[in-house]
């Protein structure tokens, strides 16, 4: 058995990225969510920010959205929801809300392909917080979980800003969704500061607003799956965000057999078909990011009946054999930029 694990490596190249000290370009890199981040920020020469301050500023906000989060913190917000009991209302942050809200919306009109309470089968099959050996577990395994799992046994109170669940053991595991609001977070950080033109970026799941260093709208690069170098496609991003779910990045092998940490709630298993990733675009990098894994779970016909009844912008990498075959809505295809 063999455990592949990429995640931490740059999923999209930015291009267009070189600094050049006439440009008023500030770069920020870090770490957050058990991957990098980078963020761009174009200098207004008569703004009163103070550029320096602003990495701290983001640092605090991502400690923040992992203090609500993240299940790897023993005290998040999301971890004392996962240790309580059935029918006990926990308060959270209205920010923890939000994203629950989201992913609950996103469940429903995905058949229950996207569901956050996967945690239990997540630790399963061995990609979870518990770090345990990867083994292919037993029907009767999975059969015993089955009934923990199920988003419409998490229930939200607006008025309170708080959480209850149905049944003892219910877990979330927010990884699909909160990379994205972090994103969301920092970039609507900025716009609050009346920065304009920026690209926030965390472990792939970008946002951009406005236009780079040269004048010019934001050009992404989509990696090639299987590898860390070459770039499949490049697009443009204006005012738009941008997430990818894949099976290439975080994965076991065993017998020839790749098992995804991508989860399809309904049969317990990992997904099984042949899709390499799905990028998707919404205004919203949160909904980008659950999206994205949504249609991952679905697979290639039904994901991208998904992606025209919510009107996204869908492009596919579908692993055939060696070769790699690509499907893109016409709204994604409009965004690439033609290599000569
Ligand atoms: P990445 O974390 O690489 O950006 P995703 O956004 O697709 O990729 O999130 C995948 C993670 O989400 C998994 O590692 C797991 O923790 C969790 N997950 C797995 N299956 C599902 C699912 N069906 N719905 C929601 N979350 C899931
Ligand atoms: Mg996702």
């Amino acid at each position: 058995m063999k455990r592949y694990f990429g995640a931490f490596l740059f999923f999209a190249f930015l291009i267009s990225c070189q600094q050049n000290p006439d440009d008023n370009l500030h770069v920020y890199n870090g770490f957050t969510m058990g991957t990098t981040y980078s963020i761009k920020v174009l200098g207004e020469s008569d703004s009163s920010i103070d550029y320096d301050m602003l990495k701290g500023k983001i640092d605090s906000i991502l400690v923040e959205v992992n203090r609500q989060m993240s299940t790897y913190i023993d005290t998040s917000e999301i971890s004392k929801f996962n240790k309580s009991l059935a029918n006990e209302w926990i308060s959270v942050s209205a920010d923890l809300i939000k994203v629950i809200d989201a992913a609950k919306w996103i469940s429903s009109v995905s058949g229950g392909a996207f569901d956050i309470t996967v945690g239990p089968l997540v630790n399963l099959w061995g990609f979870g917080t518990e770090n345990k050996e990867f083994e292919i577990p037993s029907e009767d395994e999975i059969n015993q979980i089955k009934p923990i799992v199920g988003y419409d046994k998490v229930s939200v109170d607006f008025n309170a800003n708080s959480l209850s669940k149905t049944t003892d053991g219910i877990s979330c595991d927010l990884s699909a969704i909160a990379k994205g609001f972090g994103v969301d977070k920092v970039g609507k950080y900025f716009e609050h500061l009346g920065i304009e033109n920026y690209l926030v970026e965390i472990g792939g799941e970008i946002r951009t607003r406005g236009i780079n260093q040269h004048g010019k709208i934001w050009a992404i690069g989509i990696s090639r799956p299987d590898s860390y170098s070459g770039i499949q496609q490049a697009i443009t991003l204006h005012n738009l965000s941008m997430a990818t779910s894949g099976d290439y990045r975080n994965y076991f092998e065993e017998d020839g057999v790749r098992y995804s940490h991508t989860i399809d709630p309904r049969t317990g298993r990992p997904i099984v078909h042949n899709l390499a990733s799905v990028t998707v675009l919404h205004e919203d990098c949160m909904m980008a990011d659950a999206i994205a894994t949504a249609i991952d779970v679905l697979g290639k016909k039904e994901g991208l009946k998904l992606a025209e009844e919510l009107d996204v912008p869908v492009y596919m990498i579908i692993r055939k054999g060696k070769v790699f075959e690509e499907v893109m809505s016409g709204s994604f295809r409009m965004l690439l930029i033609k290599s000569n």
